[in-house]
């Protein structure tokens, strides 16, 4: 099997090779087969995307919204013609079985397309009247955007990125984790075919010291990274030396509380969509499930059983719904946290170890018995590993639920539509599921609090983080100065 891309980059509306750049190799996690071969950008490289964004942005921002949506809404119709072929690739960049990528992945990037195609149109300013004087608002873009993308969803962070940077008027360059390079090429020559001017998108491939010197060169003017933790403090960091704008999408430990009136079912497969969906490799996973003590032992059953029906196959065939880590460093950072649960003493319900097939799987894993202190319900780690704590109290269980660094996001289960909401009220997290878990409609707005993250993506708000205002006031009368 192989899919090696035309080039590694595709840069002002081409496919760009360079390989002067340290080669990365693309390996299909199914098989640990290695499928392509893209190369690390060089400087010159990093050089002739931001000035073909430079000139692009320039070109795009004098046309209308009308026109600017036209094309972006152009290319959602192109992503959704072509759901199948992106959705393979995108199984073959990241392990997702093809159930999922045909599902979610381009046609979630094709929604938020569509969502701000339809949008750009709409972006103005305001009137403000002053009395004899007025002002008013015009809603600019900030020019040249970087997005920086994490590996779990390659398709969909591209296009939730520049979807609205684009409706903003502003151009983007992208570099896609190292780990998964291939999705985000298809999605700049697609917007390229759609009618974009070329340089208006732009992806460039490499580790994160493309990354840092993207975020660190003056032509930029907003970084929107999707990743971890660390890595954010890092480029958050970076981009505070020229004052940069920032959207920052990092990690999670997020809460999941099923309180006892819960229908357990429902509970059952929300806790399922949030643990081990993409085998567990999304940031907003609910993985510390508080579940009350008396239901329990029929929360554990009805899990335990479901989870017998999960078919580790071939991704790409449609009946496979649980796929591989994206590498095999992921897998290992998983089996570490799986060896530390069992060693801090959390019963082991299912799970913990690995099939016997080629490619990075692990079986679904779920440690019930877990207490805040240990090390799997404090550190995130992205991978099919729940943890079940028992709770009894409302209060104390929020209490707890509130207690870790991180604020992505957070859900309860239960029939009491009163609990739920004051629960909710009480939550730090950014984005919230009530008897669900997971849904990202792009009319929601997405993202967390505390170390979680800054700004948001999707629906209006992203608006706010890839546009400025720029007031102007209007004396309609003499000038009375003072001297
Ligand atoms: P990383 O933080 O390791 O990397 C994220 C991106 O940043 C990659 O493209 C990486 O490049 C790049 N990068 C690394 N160092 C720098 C730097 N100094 N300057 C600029 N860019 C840099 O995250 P992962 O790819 O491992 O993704 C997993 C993490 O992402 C998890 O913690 C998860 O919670 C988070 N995440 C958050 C989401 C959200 O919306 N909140 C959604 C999905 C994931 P490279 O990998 O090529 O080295």
């Amino acid at each position: 099997m192989t899919l090696q891309p035309t080039a590694s980059h595709f840069i002002d509306g081409q496919y760009v090779e360079d390989t002067a750049g340290d080669p990365i190799d693309v390996i299909y996690p199914a098989t640990g087969e290695v499928i392509a071969r893209v190369h690390a950008a060089t400087p010159a490289i990093i050089d002739r995307a931001l000035e073909a964004a430079t000139r692009a942005q320039a070109e795009w921002a004098a046309l209308s919204g009308t026109e600017r949506g036209r094309v972006l809404r152009r290319a959602a119709d192109i992503i959704r013609a072509r759901n199948h072929d992106l959705s393979v690739l995108e199984t073959h960049d990241t392990g997702k079985p093809y159930q999922e990528t045909i599902a979610v992945d381009a046609t979630s990037g094709a929604d938020a397309l569509e969502y701000f195609g339809g949008m750009a149109a709409t972006l103005t300013g305001q009137h403000i009247p002053l009395g004899e004087d007025w002002a008013y608002t015009v809603r600019e873009p900030l020019g040249v955007c970087v997005g920086i993308g994490a590996w779990n969803y390659p398709t969909q962070i591209i296009c939730w990125k520049t979807a609205p940077a684009l409706a903003c008027g502003n151009a983007m360059v992208f570099k896609p984790s190292e780990t998964t390079p291939l999705c985000a090429l298809k999605v700049a020559e697609i917007l390229m075919e759609a009618g974009a001017p070329a340089g208006l998108c732009n992806v460039i491939q490499g580790r994160g010291e493309v990354g840092a010197a993207l975020v660190t060169d003056d032509r930029v003017a907003k970084v929107s990274l999707t990743g971890s933790v660390p890595t954010g403090r890092k480029v958050y960091a970076a981009a505070a030396q020229s004052i940069k704008n920032v959207t920052m999408e990092l990690g999670g430990k997020s809460p999941l509380i099923i309180f006892d009136d819960a229908d357990i079912e429902d509970a059952v497969g929300g806790a399922i969509l949030g643990n081990f969906y993409s085998s567990g490799q999304v940031c907003s996973n609910g993985t510390r499930v508080f579940v009350h003590t008396d239901i329990k032992d029929a929360f554990l059953t009805r899990l335990s059983a479901r989870l017998s029906d999960v078919v580790m196959g071939d991704p790409l065939d449609e009946a496979t719904n649980f796929g591989p880590m994206v590498s095999e460093a992921q897998r290992d950072i998983v089996e570490r946290y799986i060896a530390k649960g069992q060693a801090e003493g959390a019963r082991l319900i299912c799970g913990g170890d690995r099939p016997e097939k080629p490619g990075f799987w692990i079986n679904p894993t779920v440690f019930a018995d877990v207490t805040d202190g240990m090390t799997i319900a404090t550190d995130e780690i992205f991978g099919p590993v729940m943890c079940v704590l028992d709770f009894i109290d409302e209060a104390d269980v929020i209490a707890r639920a509130n207690a870790t660094e991180f604020g992505l996001s957070a859900g309860v289960f239960t029939r009491d539509i009163s609990r739920a909401h004051r629960a909710i009220a009480q939550l730090q997290a950014g984005t919230c599921f009530i008897n669900s878990y997971n849904d990202a409609p792009v009319e929601m707005p997405f993202g967390g609090s505390k170390l979680s993250g800054v700004g948001r993506e999707n629906a209006s708000a992203a608006i706010e983080h890839y546009s400025q205002l720029k007031s102007v006031y209007v004396r309609m009368g003499r000038v009375d100065a003072p001297y």
